[in-house]
């Protein structure tokens, strides 16, 4: 069972990866984008970070809804109110039970993606960050190792896609060759749950 420290360790785990690989997704934010989103999720995660290093919520749930918040809250642009959704989302849809089951995480972040589609009217194949969490929420069921490897299999997917969405698809065919760098940070997110201690 998964616990709110679990969540905890997972939303902080992000943090650090985002810390690290925060110029990678900048640069591949670069030829489709605006060259921030490395800059934008370092500022949200290492936000949320912060707020749980103070204090830890009671339960799985209050600590992804408080981080959905925050996000929400400090990142600007697509990827702030997106993910943040997600993370509200998936927080609210896991109620306040104490602990979780991997299989109710898998529920509850399927109502989170549903929300993020809902927000931002992305499909999977639109070359968006639904490439890599979709086939991850798919995968949960046979544990966090399979989901982490469907995430960076779907990011690595988008190279060859046309945006549909977002900033990218103002460039039409140009945006074809580049790896989305939503669906990048998403696998980072999806890989942190690995390093938090899932199995
Ligand atoms: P912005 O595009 O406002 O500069 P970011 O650079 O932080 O925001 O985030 C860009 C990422 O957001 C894209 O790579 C894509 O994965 C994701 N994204 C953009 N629009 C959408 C959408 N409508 N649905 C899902 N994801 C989206
Ligand atoms: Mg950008």
């Amino acid at each position: 069972m998964l616990d709110a420290d679990f969540f905890r360790r997972w939303m902080v785990a992000t943090a650090v990866s985002v810390d690290r690989e925060a110029d990678r997704l900048t640069a591949l934010d670069s030829p489709i984008g605006d060259a921030d989103h490395g800059s934008n999720l370092q500022r949200g995660f290492t936000a949320v970070a912060a707020a749980l290093e103070k204090e830890v919520p009671a339960t799985p749930g209050d600590v992804l809804t408080l981080s959905g918040r925050l996000l929400i809250s400090t990142v600007g642009g697509a990827a702030g109110p997106l993910y943040g959704t997600l993370l509200r989302r998936t927080g609210k849809s896991l109620g306040d039970a104490a602990e979780v089951s991997r299989e109710q995480l898998a529920q509850a972040l399927r109502s989170g993606v549903e929300g993020v589609m809902a927000l931002g009217g992305a499909a999977p194949g639109d070359k968006t960050m639904l490439d890599a969490l979709v086939p991850a929420v798919e995968a949960l069921g046979e544990g966090f190792g399979a989901a982490r490897a469907a995430a960076e299999e779907g990011a690595v997917a988008t190279t060859p896609l046309q945006a549909r969405k977002g900033r990218a698809s103002y460039l039409g065919e140009r945006s074809i060759g580049h790896q989305d760098p939503g669906a990048t940070s998403s696998a980072l997110l999806i890989a942190a749950l690995v390093e938090a201690g899932g199995e």
